[in-house]
């Protein structure tokens, strides 16, 4: 093996102690500590231990947990009513609602209700159509956890060739808008795709979101490329070779005799998302603040 690992569980350490010190200034100055809602429906044993990281995650950085489950059968007009309530609460900075939703809710149109400034998993069309006209606001974690790993490993983006496997809404898409921001030149693959190794031998930066294990091989791997691994694909641990089962969409093994750098699975994009969601909230409790400031100045005004 010759590839540099990248280390997202140090770097996400980093993160998260970078945002409690900043949470301990903002809690000072303000009053009061960002917080942090989690919307459960049903009781998908899988999303139950998402939320319970993301919960434990917010009280180790000093932000206050808000943790609402809802049954399996509730009603859209139930989950949106929850949703109204914590858009209302001036405690609540951040609001995210863990998908899959159960089958017979609509979980893009519950989504689309969270008040874009609370939208810590950017997942609004409010906050994906500011991505995608390069004006700020919230952006989904995953990738933003992904462009924290490459500015610590030092990849230069500017005019990179970039290509980014899989295009969904939560990740590919925005990934790619991010890398566009930054100057790479950037190709998106999927399922049609017709040479998808030709086009990944192309790349300088190779990021893999695509939910099937290992289909990125060696020879897809340009030398000297870095390569992100964002798959979380689950094995028996005689398949995966590890004791987890938990393997990515990038054969490791072959990829790293070829690539710079690259990132494990676990242990790599992974560690990144929840340290990202709550640098995030952060980010939405420093607005709502402002805001406060804001108007309270007017209101102090004379008419
Ligand atoms: P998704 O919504 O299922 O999207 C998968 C994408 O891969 C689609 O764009 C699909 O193309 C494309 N694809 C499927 N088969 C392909 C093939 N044979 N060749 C090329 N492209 C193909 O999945 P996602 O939510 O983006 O997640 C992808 C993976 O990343 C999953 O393993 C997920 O668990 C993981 N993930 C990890 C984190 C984390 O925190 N580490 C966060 C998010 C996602 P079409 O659009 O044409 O169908």
């Amino acid at each position: 093996m010759s590839a540099a690992v990248i280390d997202g569980k140090a770097i996400a350490a980093r993160v998260r102690a970078d945002v409690a010190r900043e949470v301990e200034t903002f809690t000072q100055t303000v009053g009061r500590a960002p917080g942090l809602a989690t919307v459960l429906v049903g009781d998908d044993p899988a999303s139950a231990v998402y939320v319970g990281g993301k919960q434990r995650a917010c009280k180790e950085v000093g932000m206050v947990p808000f943790d609402r489950r809802l049954p399996a059968e509730a009603s859209f007009e139930q989950v949106a009513e929850e949703l109204e309530r914590l858009n209302d609460d001036r405690a609540v900075s951040g609001v995210l609602l863990q998908l899959p939703v159960p089958a017979h809710l609509n979980g893009p149109a519950l989504t689309g209700l969270i008040s874009p400034d609370k939208d810590v998993d950017g997942l609004t069309p409010v906050n994906a159509g500011l991505l995608s006209l390069g004006r700020p606001g919230l952006r989904p974690a995953t990738p933003l956890g992904v462009m924290e790993l490459l500015a610590d490993t030092g990849v230069e983006l500017e005019g990179a060739e970039a290509v980014v496997v899989g295009r969904s809404n939560l990740f590919g898409k925005p990934m790619a808008q991010l890398l566009l921001e930054r100057n790479a030149t950037v190709t998106v693959c999927h399922s049609r795709t017709r040479d998808l190794r030709e086009v990944c031998a192309r790349a300088e930066l190779l990021i893999v979101a695509v939910g099937r294990a290992r289909i990125v091989k060696r020879d897809f791997v340009r030398p000297g490329a870095v390569v992100i691994d964002v798959g979380m694909n689950r094995l028996t641990p005689e398949e995966a070779g590890n004791k987890s089962g938990l393997v990515g969409d990038v054969d490791f093994a072959g990829a790293a005799e070829v690539a710079r750098a690259i990132t494990p699975v676990p242990g790599g994009v992974g560690p990144m998302t929840i340290a990202l969601l709550l640098r995030n909230t952060l980010q939405a409790a420093r607005y709502h603040a402002e805001l406060e400031t804001l108007l309270a100045e007017v209101d102090g005004e004379p008419a």
